[in-house]
């Protein structure tokens, strides 16, 4: 027996203890996930200033300060979530009452990437532990630090029956697909995730796919310009454009684009300096491959701000590029990175068609004060999720579930919804036995039987 699937059996006959049944004990594990969190904070900035060069503040925002408060969400609602869930019981079942029930789904495996490589890891496992089920977690191999770290904090801190990290790269992770896991949480590629996909098929697996995708956001003729240069740029350049939800290309109405241009280019100066190669709180590009992929982009369409490149330091400085079509290769595929395709349209039911012939999109971003205009997308493109004036927040607010739809994913988490994507939802009807409706039961009537 492999190693992995020795694993998966320990993780089992943990599960079938009961132990991770009981609320306190799942509380007290988050807690206890939140406290090597807390002991750890200077390590986890350490390994991700080595890895991809990010700032402290940025760690912050977007790895730990946004796990602690999902840690803190989760565990606020804990209690009441897991109560049964009293239905509704039709008028033709009298006596009996129904409810629903969340139940752990058991072993389970999470997969992650490595752009936000801290919170995309730590983030499903949490829903997985509040909901009662045992870990195994698979970071990312392009991020080694992030990766070599979550081993070292989770292997100190919980037995390996319960939650282990197992690190590695393809091998690793086809292996861990082909053990017969509960379910299955991956966030990543969309080929990636057809993989997993197929895989988990083999032992009808339940998953959650985290997708990416070319997510557009548009600004027509009455945006607050001023604003929207400022949340585009922060959305698209945040992490160096490596992020699921950054806005992938822009639409701009033609009447507005040269003012929102200029604003743009100000407003990456503002926050990324004249010269971003020399800026050392700006996120690098992951590894050479990507470094290679995107800067072949830059050949594309007419560069109108950045487009410099430091190759040593795999640093690609904010830019944005005009005069693009639909059929340029910078449109083919998710950029994951911080270039910004420009294309300008007249009539908004243009864009609305050239979206809806491709995949559809993670996160859609609309820049418009009409609610008409804003309405009339929302009701005519189907997206995982976004923002009207703004880009990314969206994913900060627990109330709102996070995923996409399509070829951007299957399934959606954050807050209640993590601990009910790791639930089962059991279905019980109890009846009574104080009295029996006999209308159901085949009746004898002169000898002969109606069913
Ligand atoms: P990836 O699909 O290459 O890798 C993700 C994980 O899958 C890694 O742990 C990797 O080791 C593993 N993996 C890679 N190839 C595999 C294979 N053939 N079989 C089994 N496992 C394999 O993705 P990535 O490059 O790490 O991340 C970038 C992608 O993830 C982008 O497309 C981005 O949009 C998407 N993403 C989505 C979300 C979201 O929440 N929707 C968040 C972050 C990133």
């Amino acid at each position: 027996m492999s190693e992995m699937s020795q694993l998966v059996k320990k993780q089992k006959q943990f599960y079938f203890s009961g132990a991770t049944k009981d609320v306190n004990f799942r509380l007290n594990a988050l807690n206890k996930l939140k406290n090597a969190i807390l002991e750890n904070e200077s390590n986890i900035n350490v390994a991700l200033k080595e890895d991809l060069n990010k700032s402290v503040t940025d760690t912050y925002l977007s790895e730990i300060g946004f796990v602690l408060q999902e840690v803190s969400d989760i565990t606020k609602g804990l209690h009441s979530w897991i109560k049964p869930k009293r239905v509704k019981t039709p008028i033709s079942h009298l006596g009996s009452s129904s409810y629903r029930l969340p139940e752990p789904y058991g072993v389970t495996l999470t997969i992650a990437p490595w752009n936000y490589p801290f919170q995309l890891a730590v983030a499903p496992i949490l829903g997985a532990i509040a909901a009662g089920n045992t870990v195994i977690l698979k970071p990312s191999e392009l991020t080694p630090k992030v990766s070599h770290l979550l081993k070292e904090l989770i292997s100190s801190t919980f037995e390996e029956n319960y939650i282990a990290v197992v690190e590695g790269g393809v091998e690793t992770s086809t292996q861990l697909l082909k053990e017969p896991f509960d379910y299955i949480f991956f966030t990543g590629s969309v080929p990636v995730g057809k993989i997993v996909m197929e895989a988990a098929s083999k032992n009808l697996t339940p998953i959650t796919l985290e997708l990416g995708g070319k997510s557009p956001v548009i600004v027509d003729e009455t945006a607050n310009l001023k604003l929207a240069a400022k949340r585009i740029v922060w959305g698209k350049f945040f992490n160096a454009g490596q992020t699921c939800v950054a806005p992938d290309y822009m639409l701009v109405h033609y009447s507005v684009k040269d003012e929102l241009m200029i604003k743009m280019k100000e407003t990456i100066k503002e926050f990324y300096t004249e010269e971003p190669l020399s800026n050392e709180n700006y996120t690098h590009i992951v590894n050479d491959r990507h470094f290679n992929r995107l800067s072949n982009y830059l050949t594309d369409g007419k560069i109108v701000q950045g487009g410099k490149v430091n190759h040593d330091l795999h640093i690609i400085e904010p830019t944005i590029i005009d005069e693009i079509n639909w059929d340029d290769p910078i449109m083919q595929d998710e950029i994951f990175g911080p270039l910004l395709p420009v294309m300008e349209y007249s009539n908004v039911d243009e864009i609305i068609n050239m979206i809806n012939d491709r995949a559809k999109p993670l996160a859609l971003y609309i820049f418009s004060e009409s609610k008409q205009t804003q309405d009339h997308i929302i009701n005519n493109v189907s997206y995982g999720g976004g923002c009207i004036n703004d880009t990314m927040y969206h994913i900060a607010t627990p109330h709102l579930p996070f995923g996409g739809v399509g070829h951007s994913g299957v399934g959606a988490y954050h807050g209640k919804h993590s601990f009910e994507t790791f639930s089962h939802y059991k279905s019980i009807l109890k009846q009574t036995t104080l009295f029996d409706l006999p209308f159901r039961y085949p009746t004898m009537k002169n000898g002969l039987k109606y069913a």
